[in-house]
């Protein structure tokens, strides 16, 4: 059979993220998970292995694993199990990495998607907690490869998913919802340059209407969504290339080179290890009782979903509003910041939040915690929107200036002289000195041609360096100009 375009192919697409929990000391042993140490000064006995230590499993990583798997309306075990994952990597020291096989802690879940306006739930297999390994430096180590052992033992979340999404897109969107919710969760904090949050595509293709799968290709620990995006489109055009050109996909672990842009086998099958999976005897099981179970609910913070439809109701939100302040929960913190402290309509804080804070961020490249206007701070400014002090453009002005310096607006508004003119006397003269200068362009106005209007705001406007009240302006100007 001949398949001549990517019409006839659907593309299946499964992940798996492994997610880095954020306790503050490893799964298994009191060493630190902070990130960015002194390379090997955060390896304890219990993370290198050595004979006659003991794991002791740190009991918020199981907390937080329950929390994820409440959020995904997941079956929790009420037993699980611990297993050695055996095989030999200098990064390694135990010669075996402690996870999860038969008996994870999350079973079945679910997450539901948003692409081009349809919503769309993706199944999750499971979700298992597991150690981290170490790392091999191969830069600064001419020939040599350097190994720092302060990662072993930082707990993982590793979740599985169905081989349910269609698309680089919808795979790029499933991964986002997931990198939200586990910080909404508090989690992890997903910082992905440092590795927290990494992610592995399989990928394969099948013709239209066919049943069965096709054979699947692993690209292996990606950390961007851009390159997980362009991975997948690499790897599915491979794909369909190879078999319209005869030949059969070889399962197999690929790599992506984002310089290149193009994925290169790693290891096929045929070498893949095999990991001889055990219980690990030095752990007890891990049981869960309902009481437990109960008091994590409880506690769980307002996910993205329910938050973003508050929004939409208590706010009166359009969706796509609601979508960008609901992305992190610090970004919905802060526009309920701004909303309570300025008293103005929740709309026009939400343009603002969404516009002038979200560019300023993306143009300095930072977060919003990071953002030198306060919510509070904000808050000042549009309330002086709301009130009439200042207009929509001169509060701009003053947000420029509140980025590079503190004060408050009322501050900086009353240095720089940027009240609102409300002195309608002030307003009139110069309105009548515009009038007085261009006979014109009014005996135009007067024969018809309205589209001069706009001329006498803007003279209105520049003379007053945009502090006149642009509503009072129009109001004096059609009772003069008729
Ligand atoms: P392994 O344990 O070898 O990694 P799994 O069966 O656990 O294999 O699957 C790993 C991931 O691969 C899952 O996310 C699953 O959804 C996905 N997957 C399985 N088969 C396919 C396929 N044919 N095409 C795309 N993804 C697949
Ligand atoms: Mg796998």
């Amino acid at each position: 059979m001949e398949y001549s375009t990517e019409q006839d192919w659907e593309i299946v697409i499964g992940l798996e993220i492994h997610t880095q929990l954020a306790t503050q000391s490893k799964i298994f042993s009191g060493a630190s998970t902070q990130y960015g140490a002194e390379p090997n000064t955060q390896a304890c006995a219990v993370d290198l292995g050595l004979p006659g230590v003991l794991p002791v499993l740190n009991e918020e990583a199981v907390s937080m694993a329950i929390k994820f798997g409440l959020a995904i309306d997941a079956e929790i075990a009420p037993y699980s199990v611990f297993a050695r994952k055996n095989y030999f990597y200098p990064d390694l020291p135990k010669g075996y990495q402690i996870s999860q096989m038969d008996l994870p802690i999350v079973g079945k879940g679910h997450l539901d998607i948003d692409v081009d306006g349809v919503t769309k739930r993706v199944g999750i297999t499971r979700a298992h907690l597991e150690e981290d390994a170490g790392k091999s430096l191969h830069e600064d180590f001419h020939g040599l490869t350097g190994i720092d052992l302060n990662r072993a033992g930082t707990p993982l979340l590793e979740i599985v998913s169905e081989p349910d999404m269609r698309s680089a897109k919808e795979a790029v969107a499933y991964m986002r919802k997931i990198h939200e919710l586990v910080r909404y969760l508090g989690i992890s904090d997903g910082n992905m340059q440092e590795g927290s949050f990494r992610c592995d595509a399989n990928v394969s293709v099948r013709p239209k209407g066919q049943q069965e799968f096709g054979t699947r290709t692993e690209i292996k620990n990606i950390n961007s969504f851009r390159f997980i995006e362009k991975a997948i489109n690499f790897e599915v055009e491979r794909h369909i290339e190879i078999i319209e050109g005869g030949g059969r996909i070889v399962q197999e672990t690929r790599l992506y080179d984002a310089d290149k842009d193009q994925t290169r086998s790693m290891r096929s099958k045929e070498e893949a290890n095999d990991y001889r999976y055990f219980p690990d005897p030095d752990l007890l099981p891990v049981l869960i009782d309902s009481e437990l179970l109960a008091s994590i609910k409880a506690n769980l913070p307002e996910l993205p979903t329910a938050k973003k439809q508050r929004f939409k109701d208590q706010y009166l939100l359009d969706d796509e509003s609601a979508t960008i302040l609901t992305s992190s929960r610090d970004l919905a913190d802060y526009f309920e910041t701004v909303v309570a402290k300025s008293g103005a309509e929740a709309k026009l804080c939400a343009n603002w939040v969404t516009g002038e804070v979200i560019a300023a961020l993306n143009k300095n490249g930072i977060e919003i915690t990071e953002a030198p206007i306060s919510p509070d701070r904000l808050g000042g400014l549009l309330l002086r929107i709301n009130d009439n002090t200042i207009s929509g453009k001169i509060a701009k002005q003053v947000f420029e200036t509140m980025w590079q310096e503190p004060g408050g607006a009322d501050e900086i508004i009353a240095s720089k002289g940027l009240q609102q003119i409300t002195d309608t006397g002030a307003i009139e003269a110069i309105i009548d000195q515009i009038i007085a200068d261009n006979p014109d362009q009014v005996a135009q106005y007067r024969s018809g041609k309205d589209k001069v209007f706009s001329f006498f705001v803007g003279q209105a406007m520049k003379q007053t360096q945009g502090k006149a009240s642009p509503a009072e302006v129009n109001k004096m100007l059609k009772a003069k100009l008729q």
